[in-house]
């Protein structure tokens, strides 16, 4: 099977505090790094890390950093062709503010992630011949909505992870088999606050009315609910571990989800082994210096 990631690339600068600055406060941090980040971005290196054949439509500014960040992908095993670096723009930028619970705060310059349209997407329309698609929602709307559209037609499994939290239109929930919001997302797209189980439940109905097959809602450390079209959804408990950075859990989990259905694995087993992925993912810091590899996963399953 072959999986094509379309998304955002981001630069993320990334600042430690005891807690998060009330609006008009100024707070002193006690760490700043520059890592690499975005949402698609995340998830193609989890996918490949995790032993993904991955394909990634992207856009890239045409700053200094962008050249290191595309090299990155190349060194984890990433089809880098459809990465384009436009001129006159930055790269995607994310300011992001960790406290010592491990809560992220985080806000988007899309930079060049605002110019992967439609017609930018026909230029590498080859990638969208895949087995399985994976879209966010860090690009234009109307790029989701043709990329799913073409590779549907083509036979694709189209997976969805809409973040971050946005109301979407059915042209683009039509087109999509399997669906992963947190609880946050999942409130925006059906309006049900998943305080518990049977909210849960009722969340994922509501996305199955939409003609989605599958529905996997994550919970943070509680793991996920996962509901397929005509059997009763179902707790799957996470991973017990000591959670230091929680940035990149849902970046990981998607991208470790995909490899594994892309190996063939059963859905139940895809879906512990990516809450295996993001489990290790939030006991280290950043976004993609956060990610595991194939082995380490193993390991925690075993
Ligand atoms: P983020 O936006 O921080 O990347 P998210 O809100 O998209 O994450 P979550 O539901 O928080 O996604 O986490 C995704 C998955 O990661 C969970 O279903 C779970 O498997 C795993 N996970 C997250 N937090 C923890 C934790 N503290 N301990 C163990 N596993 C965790």
């Amino acid at each position: 099977m072959t999986l094509t990631v379309v998304g955002s690339i981001n630069i993320d600068h990334v600042i430690r505090l005891a807690q998060f600055p009330r609006p008009g406060e100024t707070l002193t941090g006690s760490d700043y790094q520059i890592v690499p980040g975005g949402k698609g971005a995340n998830q193609a290196v989890a996918a490949a890390r995790a032993g993904a054949q991955t394909h990634f439509i992207a856009c890239v500014g045409d700053d200094a950093l962008a050249k290191t960040l595309v090299e990155g992908f190349v060194a984890d095993g990433i089809d880098t062709q459809a990465i384009e670096s436009i001129s006159g723009v930055n790269t995607g930028v994310a300011l992001i503010q960790v406290n010592n619970e491990g809560e992220n705060t985080i806000s988007l310059a899309a930079g060049a992630n605002a110019r992967l349209t439609p017609e930018q997407l026909q230029r590498h329309s080859g990638g969208l011949a895949c087995e399985q698609l994976l879209l966010q929602l860090e690009i234009p709307l109307e790029t989701n909505i043709a990329a799913a559209a073409q590779a549907k037609a083509q036979g694709a499994r189209v997976v969805l992870n809409p973040a971050p939290a946005q109301t979407l239109p059915d042209t683009l929930l039509s087109l999509v088999d399997m669906i992963t919001p947190n609880e946050t997302e999942a409130e925006r797209l059906t309006g049900i606050r998943v305080k518990d189980d049977a909210a849960a439940a009722q969340a994922a109905a509501a996305l199955h009315a939409k003609g989605i097959n599958t529905v996997i809602i994550t919970l943070g450390a509680r793991g996920v609910w996962l509901s397929e079209q005509g059997k009763p959804g179902q707790l799957i408990a996470g991973f017990k571990v000591n959670a230091i950075d929680t940035t990149a859990a849902g970046d990981t989990f998607n991208g470790a989800l995909l490899a594994a259905l892309q190996q063939q694995q059963p859905l139940m087993a895809a879906v512990r082994f990516a809450q295996a992925a993001a489990a290790l993912s939030v006991t280290r810091h950043g976004a993609q210096t956060s990610i595991p590899y194939l082995a380490d996963i193993q390991a925690l399953l075993d």
